[in-house]
């Protein structure tokens, strides 16, 4: 067992509200909802009803901390409600067009669509959904059938006896900036309970404790994670409308063969597109800026003409778990699931998770209800999840793209060249299992970068901060930093000369500052403008970043997207 030391921003010996619940879910996303809407009707049918299952969400508003680029394959919702389009499951339209677009640093582009589109790549079939009308839609129903849902309260611990998991704690509210207490303040509840699921999505703070305490990864591979970061756009209506159902993905410009990544573009309704950039974070420049890719991307002539004439009306950024099946850390122990993202459940290869995540939580649901009907929550009982995944569409589906990112680990050509054998070896590539790196071991030395900033502009190309008015992101001001720094004296001493303190490139959010001619000893850390995506927690090249949770209620509002 793997004793690491727990970072919380919660008092000590302080008195609290204690609940107790038979299942709780922490995260309100696709997963642990379907996960509370599949328990409830299995509890149900076995005359279980009086089982109490609570959903936490540390957003204010069900869906405000839900980004996705929003593809989906409907064969996950398909088996959690099988009337869904009947039944008014939100989708935007069914796609109608795919492709796959290189792009050249000189302007230039190459198209391959109908035969050419890469296997990989089509979407008919697939539908363009805004995940967080999804996410409100599977809460009302979870609603509908006896799931309670608290917004606005954020875990902030686990409670362990031993190995075994007995709840959570959430966030202590009505802490001053400098830890001391405000009139406001009130102490976190304690919630326990018989099973809980983590459902808190990439990297989650608790999850990560989890991970390492248990060792949960053990025998794995490192995760290996991508930074994602979009913008919804409204553009002129005429080329709305011909976008419309369209998916494209591209690769190329501004990537190159340097790193692992690619943008999209979806148009998403008569008047809107949707478009990102996804970059892994096992690139090894010091200067990687996630968001400055997506500006360059912006300005390549095929997206400029796309979106000329528009307007941003979101932004967001997220990171996925990108390092597929041999990166999954076991799901089960004493008293607890992991689901969706935060167990890895997304295929890199299509880019896609919804599905995936609403299996996970199906599986995790058939687990539990055996579990809570024989009384006996115990990591055997729990086993039964693993199980019922390795005998699932879902293993098969990732299977079949088990070594699809680490293949990219030596560049794009390789990894290209090896996804074709993998595509006619069902999977295996010309390695049977391939290893990898944690993201922030493979970061080179600051004098090595080859990274250029882009020219930024007010229409088309804007910067970070004007970027983050758009995720709606708002904090309580006058709280302790939710951004650790673990050892600030290795910012200065270390980090700045041998990587630059990357912190302030990586960051989507610009939360992290070195002003010029400021205080040596120190990053201005504007937390208020963090959206929650957790890149500074696994990129920092000493781990020095802990990410832990704010004030219930805080973080980006992401609206329709
Ligand atoms: Fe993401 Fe960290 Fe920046 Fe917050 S501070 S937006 S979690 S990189």
């Amino acid at each position: 067992m793997n004793e690491k030391p727990q970072y919380t921003l919660n008092e000590r010996d302080v008195e609290r509200d204690e609940l107790e619940v038979d299942v709780l879910l922490v995260g309100a996303g696709p997963a642990n909802l379907a996960c509370a809407l599949h328990l409830q009707g299995l509890l149900k049918k076995r005359g279980l009803e009086d089982k109490t299952v609570l959903v936490l969400d540390k957003a204010e508003e069900l869906g405000h901390h839900t980004l996705s680029g929003a593809v989906m394959n409907p064969i996950g919702i398909s088996e959690l409600v099988p009337n869904w389009k009947a039944e008014g499951f939100p989708i935007e339209c069914e796609v109608t067009y795919d492709a796959m677009a290189w792009l050249r640093p000189g302007g230039k582009h190459h198209r391959f669509d109908g035969m050419l589109t890469p296997p990989q790549l089509k979407n008919h079939g697939n539908y363009i959904v805004s995940l967080n009308k999804v996410v409100r839609w599977l809460a009302e129903r979870a609603e509908g059938l006896g799931v309670d849902i608290y917004p606005g309260f954020a875990a902030a611990e686990v409670l362990y006896d031993g190995q075994r998991v007995l709840g959570v704690q959430t966030r202590d509210s009505g802490l001053a900036r400098d830890g001391s207490r405000k009139a406001t303040f009130e102490p976190g509840m304690n919630i326990r309970a018989g099973v809980t699921v983590f459902g808190e999505g990439t990297r989650g703070n608790l999850a990560k404790d989890l991970i390492g305490r248990l060792g949960l990864d053990q025998g794995k591979n490192p995760q290996t994670y991508g930074t994602g970061v979009k913008e919804i756009w409204e553009i002129p209506a005429q080329r709305a409308k011909e976008l419309y159902g369209s998916v494209f993905h591209v690769g190329g410009y501004p990537l190159g063969g340097d790193g692992y990544g690619g943008g999209w573009v979806y148009g998403i309704s008569e008047s809107h597109i949707n478009l990102g950039f996804v970059v892994g974070l096992d690139h090894h420049d010091a200067k990687l800026d996630p968001h400055a890719l997506f500006v360059k991307f912006k300005q390549h002539p095929f997206v400029a003409e796309l979106i000329a004439g528009g307007k941003v009306v979101r932004y967001g950024a997220k990171t996925l778990p990108e390092g597929g099946y041999f990166a999954m850390p076991r799901f089960v122990g004493d008293g607890f699931c992991l689901v969706g993202d935060t167990a890895g459940f997304l295929n890199t290869a299509t880019l896609k998770g919804i599905h995936l995540s609403i299996k996970s939580g199906m599986l995790a649901a058939e687990a539990i209800a055996e579990a809570l009907a024989a009384g006996d929550t115990s990591r055997e009982k729990l086993e039964l999840y693993p199980e019922l995944f390795e005998a699932s569409w879902a293993k098969q589906e990732l299977w079949k793209v088990r070594n699809f990112r680490q293949a990219f680990d030596g560049g794009m050509l390789g990894g290209m060249l090896d996804a074709a054998v993998q595509q006619v070896s069902g999977g295996r590539g010309l390695v049977r299992r391939r290893g990898g790196h944690a993201d922030h071991s493979t970061t080179r030395k600051v004098s090595e970068s080859r990274f250029s900033e882009p020219k930024y502009n007010d229409t088309t190309a804007m910067d970070k901060l004007t970027d983050v008015y758009f995720s709606g992101a708002i904090h309580e001001e006058d709280q302790p930093s939710h951004l650790l720094i673990r050892d600030p004296s290795i910012c200065v001493t270390r980090c700045t000369e041998e990587y630059g303190n990357p912190c302030q490139r990586f960051c989507p959010a610009a939360v992290y500052e070195w002003p010029q001619g400021a205080d040596p000893e120190g990053v201005q850390i504007n937390a208020s403008n963090c959206v929650h995506c957790k890149t500074c927690d696994i990129a920092d090249p000493y781990e020095n970043i802990e990410w832990v949770v704010p004030e219930g209620g805080g973080g980006p509002k992401y609206i329709d997207m």
